[in-house]
């Protein structure tokens, strides 16, 4: 089986990342959320290729505003959640935690990492080291917790830190350049992420993405994946407090910056 490939493109006034997923060998092309249904299509075309299949992630505009228009234009089937109080339109597949699902052969786990929202669903494929984070996992980064709590999205973020080291992770901002300025602020003495900061800062100055990471990088210079960390606690004066509390005040304190 030949690899996955991949296109990143950018779109709309939150930084917001799009990106396609494509089996040359079946012609299947998945668009992971789609906040605007042009820029979409234009990426698709770019490509040559034709989108089959709709992933969404959570219910924010910004990542659903263009999925009924991309439906009708290409007929793609869209996959994702649909609470009550936070419907999607269009989705013809719903899916909760732990669903696997087929895409051109390969398996995709459903992983529900609620806090940003409560209907957030990310799309991990094992067989391709493939994580598609949402706004839950952020390049050096988390994302805002909205409808839940802070122990909720901790949970969450333990979900996703369980997953193998060389996991590729997607996520859907270009958010890195703000959450490295905030990161060593909690973690000033963290030389790995030092080493980042400087190469996202050089990526950014060549106008090119943060995105994806891995999550071995994470695991070492994102300080919300790594509330357990002496240096850490040590330097936020919580050397007594669980991982939860101490994720919630470095949420807390990203809120504040
Ligand atoms: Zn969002
Ligand atoms: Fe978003």
């Amino acid at each position: 089986m030949t690899t996955l490939e991949r296109v990143l493109y950018p779109y709309g006034e939150l930084f917001n990342y799009g990106v396609l997923l494509h089996c040359p060998e079946t012609q299947r092309t998945a668009c992971v959320d789609s906040g605007d249904a042009e820029a979409s299509l234009a990426a698709a075309k770019n490509q040559g290729w034709s989108i089959t299949d709709i992933w969404v992630t959570h219910h924010h505009h910004d990542h659903t505003d263009g999925v009924l228009e991309l439906k009708e234009k290409t007929g793609a089937s869209v996959i994702g959640p649909n609470l009550p109080d936070t419907p999607i339109l269009g989705v013809d597949h719903v899916i909760s935690d732990g669903d696997v699902f087929d895409f051109a052969g390969r398996g995709v786990t459903a992983i529900h990492t609620p806090g940003h929202t409560l209907d957030m669903i990310n799309f991990y494929l094992p067989a391709e080291s493939l994580l598609f984070a949402g706004d839950t996992l952020f390049t050096l980064g988390c994302g805002r917790v909205f409808e839940g709590d802070a122990s909720m999205m901790w949970k969450s973020l333990l979900k996703l830190a369980a997953l193998p080291k060389d996991t590729i992770v997607y996520s859907s901002h270009e958010y890195t350049l703000a959450n490295a300025e905030f990161a060593v602020t909690v973690d000033p003495d963290n030389a790995a992420l030092h080493e980042q900061v400087q190469n996202v800062k050089n990526r950014r100055a060549n106008d090119e993405p943060t995105i994806p990471s891995t999550l071995a990088m994470e695991l070492n210079t994102n300080p919300f994946l790594r509330p357990d960390d002496p240096a850490i606690r040590k330097h936020l004066n919580m050397q007594e407090a669980s991982d939860a509390e101490v994720f919630a005040e470095i949420r807390r304190r990203k809120d504040e910056f």
